[in-house]
């Protein structure tokens, strides 16, 4: 039933495919979380590639790709990792993957640059992956990350991550491409402008099926007219005033 919905959306059989979900718009599915990803998976055949992001809820713990939870990208993101034969980023900004690509989407990938080029995004780009939102909406969708670092954005915010050096705990500074990401509601427009988004019925959410080079085309293109395009105002909350505030 579900995957009959998700290939009527359009996801390719043998594809790569990045997903990020909300269960409780998506269920209840038959199975619960592991009968949705078994959903994705049938849709995806053997040759497929299913891909989620399983980075940390919590910055103040060194991540331990066995053990630390990822409960804020939802029930299905925390079930995936767990599930047998599901690789996991050595990363605090971890995704997961199972498939023939899982090994290259998850190997190592750099602290400083959560989303860029060289990370499970970018490896989702460069094989011409798809992204599905399931009942999830723009503002959870990493690709338009990445776009924002391949159209150049000079906005960055401070942030810090707890590692461990050496088997010693540190903290890792770093500036990230970062706001509050309502307005990456914006990106639906764009690529609904040009018919870059296919949108149907999975389970009983309304989801939304893209190319990731589509994604990062249209970020692209509408940054470099408008660098702060996904920007607030100033005064309307704190992480788009500090990211504002970064291009002085
Ligand atoms: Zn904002």
């Amino acid at each position: 039933m579900v995957a009959a919905q998700l290939k009527a959306l359009g996801v390719e059989p043998g594809g790569v495919l990045l997903v990020h979900t909300s269960f409780s718009r998506t269920g209840p599915v038959e199975g619960g979380p592991e009968g949705l990803i078994g959903a994705l998976r049938a849709a995806l055949g053997p040759d497929g590639t299913l891909v989620m992001p399983s980075m940390t809820d919590d910055d103040e713990f060194p991540f331990d790709p066995n053990q630390t939870p990822c409960r804020g990208m939802g029930v299905v993101a925390d079930t995936f990792w767990r599930m047998p034969g599901v690789l996991r980023s050595d990363s605090p900004h971890a995704f997961a993957a199972s498939g023939p690509r899982a090994a290259e989407v998850t190997a190592p990938h750099p602290l400083d640059v959560p989303h860029g080029p060289d990370s499970p995004v970018g490896r989702v780009l460069d094989l011409d992956g798809q992204v599905l939102l399931l009942g999830a909406e723009q503002d959870s969708n990493t690709t338009i990350h990445l776009g924002e670092w391949l159209a150049g954005v000079r906005y960055r915010r401070p942030k810090t991550l707890a590692v461990l050096k050496d088997g010693v705990p540190a903290v890792f500074h770093y500036a990230e491409i970062d706001h509050c990401c309502q307005r990456f509601a914006l990106v639906d427009e764009w690529l609904d402008a040009h018919e870059r988004q296919r949108r149907g019925q999975v389970g009983r959410a309304v989801s939304r099926l893209m190319r990731s080079r589509d994604v990062v085309a249209t970020v692209v293109e509408h940054l470099r007219a408008d660098e702060t395009a996904f920007l607030h105002p100033f005064g309307v909350d704190e992480e788009c005033d500090d990211a504002r505030a970064s291009l002085g």
